[in-house]
């Protein structure tokens, strides 16, 4: 995770708390970030949607898997996918991308919701269900966005 200095522009690591190039304190003004929770909100859509159709239609009618086997392990790639999508959205973006991955993940698993359900494509999840994974949701897309930030702020080595 980096910040850019509202002085120059320069984009700093989290790690300084001075802009390296000209010594201000003041981060840019972060006007992008309801940009990104929507962007992200993509990523999670589409994390649910493949958590769902992989447990749906492929564990379970493919691979004829006992439907409730099939619905354990499409909740645990959700919580994968979901954890992995906060990861991703915090190295993309600049700054704290953390409060916008929780909302992010909160549009996207509520648009996948609907999508899986309204359209049939795979056995989806029941309002209950969905309103606790949700919730588990945003709490697995802030900690993916914490990991991401600090995977950020790792010196790169060699690269
Ligand atoms: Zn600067």
């Amino acid at each position: 995770m980096s910040w850019a200095c509202y002085s120059c522009g320069t984009v700093n690591p989290n790690s300084v708390s001075e802009c390296k190039k000209c010594g201000g304190v003041t981060a840019a003004p972060s006007k992008f970030y309801p940009a990104w929770a929507l962007g992200g909100a993509v990523l999670f859509l589409l994390a649910y949607i493949a958590a769902m159709v992989v447990g749906g239609v492929v564990l379970g009618g493919i691979l004829k898997l006992p439907a409730g086997t099939a619905h354990v392990l499409s909740l645990v790639l959700l919580a994968i996918l979901v954890l992995a999508a906060g990861v991703v959205l915090a190295r993309l973006s600049w700054g704290k991308t953390i409060i916008e991955a929780g909302i992010a993940s909160v549009i996207g698993q509520l648009a996948g919701f609907a999508i899986v359900n309204f359209t049939g494509l795979a056995a989806g999840l029941g309002v209950i269900e969905f309103a606790v994974c949700a919730v588990v949701g945003i709490g697995l897309a802030v900690l993916g966005a914490f990991l991401g930030e600090w995977l950020q702020d790792r010196p790169s080595t060699g690269s």
